[in-house]
C-alpha cells in the first residue's frame, strides 16, 4: 500500500478530487485566492517604493555637499525630497547605544529635531549583543 498525499484547495481547504496538479476546488476558489494575491502584491509594492526612495535619499544624505549641513537641516532637506520618516525596514542600536532606524542598509540616528546619517558596515551581529550583554 501507499499513502495519498493529502491534497486540499489553496483557497477554502477543501480536499481535491480528479488530476493530481489540480490547485483550486472550483473557479471561485481560483479567482478569489488570485485577486487576494494580487492586492497584497500592490500594497507591497507601494511600501517597496517609498522604501526604495528612503533608501536613496539617505544614500544621497551621506555624500558631499550635506556633510557640513547640521542635523535639522538634514532633517528638513530629507522631508522636502519627499523621505517618509513613517517607513523603515528595521531599527539596530549602534556601538554607542544609540536606535538607528534603517531603510534595508542605508540608516539616520534622531537628534533633537534632526537626523545624521548611518550606514550598515556589514556587521549587523555587534549591533544588539554587545550592549545587552555587558
Ligand atoms: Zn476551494
Amino acid at each position: 500500500m501507499f499513502k495519498i498525499k493529502s491534497h486540499r484547495c489553496k483557497e477554502c481547504a477543501e480536499p481535491l478530487h480528479g488530476r493530481s496538479d489540480k490547485l483550486f476546488c472550483e473557479d471561485a476558489c481560483r479567482v478569489k485566492h488570485h485577486r487576494r494575491n494580487n492586492s497584497l502584491s500592490a500594497v507591497k509594492r507601494g511600501v517597496d517604493q517609498v522604501l526604495q526612495k528612503n533608501r536613496t535619499l539617505l544614500s544621497a544624505l551621506r555624500k558631499n555637499p550635506f556633510e557640513k549641513l547640521g542635523p535639522e537641516d538634514r532633517a528638513y532637506w530629507l522631508r522636502r525630497q519627499g523621505f517618509d520618516f513613517n517607513f523603515h525596514t528595521h531599527v539596530q542600536l549602534a556601538q554607542d547605544g544609540r536606535m538607528v532606524i534603517m531603510c534595508y542598509d542605508e540608516g539616520y540616528v534622531l537628534e533633537g529635531d534632526g537626523v545624521i546619517p548611518w550606514v550598515e558596515r556589514g556587521d549587523m551581529n555587534r549591533s544588539l549583543a554587545p550592549r545587552l550583554l555587558s
